[in-house]
């Protein structure tokens, strides 16, 4: 599903990622830890075309295309998506207008009829009680006064209806609460499918005590220094990240 090569990224004219290796099949979790600065966010934004980063070297193919070349809404159509980077409040904008507008470019780009408005009332009506979530919540302005965990819920919703082929979460170095860690779990795990990989860039190990991942990569100073089973999580978890960069170059 996603093959990355030798990924080089500056930010600012400043180095960030420097020669990023990962191949991620459709089916797999792949965690992304590491201490904070080492290029986790850059990573997700890269991937997800977010503007500002410079790719210096290397490549991302998804799915046989090149990924780097898409810009950001052609990537989001072909089932690219990035959750958690700081949610935007659009108010007057509800959110079921906002869904259905996204489900819709989806749709078109794929080539088919817009979603018609009953069909897709009772297909997120079903999302919602999935996701054990109020109907009200449809009804309120994008994220205009959500809590943190509702949030995280909206975005899992987002997911449940984009149904994207590669999910892209970054729990961002605040961490999240223990509710809104369940409600993220529990969307992921309900997501997860033999279609469909998700990379989960986490700077603690307690989100994968509720998602387990296939592989869990360590990244340091722009660079994965350590990859293997679920089973680092938690010696990371034990141990700290000091270990693994003792005798890693700072460069
Ligand atoms: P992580 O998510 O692992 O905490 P980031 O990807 O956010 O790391 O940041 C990696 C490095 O890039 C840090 O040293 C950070 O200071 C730097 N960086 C990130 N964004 C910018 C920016 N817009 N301008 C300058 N430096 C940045
Ligand atoms: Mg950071
Ligand atoms: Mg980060």
């Amino acid at each position: 599903m996603l093959s990355i090569k030798d990924l080089t990224v500056n930010v600012n004219d400043k180095k960030i990622l420097k020669g990023i290796n990962l191949e991620i099949k459709a089916g797999e979790i792949h965690a992304i830890m590491g201490p904070n600065g080492s290029g986790k966010s850059t990573l997700s934004h890269i991937l997800s075309g977010k503007s500002g980063y410079e790719v210096t070297g290397g490549s991302a193919t998804y799915q046989g295309k090149d990924l780097l070349a898409m810009p950001p809404e052609i990537r989001a159509r072909e089932g690219v998506f990035l959750a958690f980077q700081y949610p935007v409040e659009i108010p007057g904008v509800s959110n079921v207008y906002l869904l259905k507008a996204a489900l819709n470019a989806v749709r078109k780009y794929n080539g088919q009829d817009e979603v018609d408005a009953m069909d897709f009332l009772t297909l997120v009506k079903g999302k919602i009680k999935a996701l054990e979530m109020d109907e009200k919540f449809l009804y309120r302005a994008v994220n205009e006064g959500f809590s943190g965990g509702e949030k995280k819920r909206n975005e899992i919703l987002q997911m449940a209806i984009l149904e994207p082929k590669l999910c892209i979460l970054d729990e961002t170095d605040s961490g999240l609460d223990i509710d809104a860690l369940k409600v993220v779990a529990d969307g992921v795990n309900s997501l997860r499918s033999p279609d469909r990989a998700f990379i989960m860039v986490t700077h603690y190990q307690r989100l994968l005590d509720y998602i387990k991942p296939d592989f869990v990569h360590v990244l340091a100073h722009g660079q994965i220094i350590k990859s293997g089973g679920p089973e680092l999580a938690l010696e990371l978890e034990e141990k700290g990240y000091g270990w693994l960069e003792d005798g890693q170059v700072a460069a």
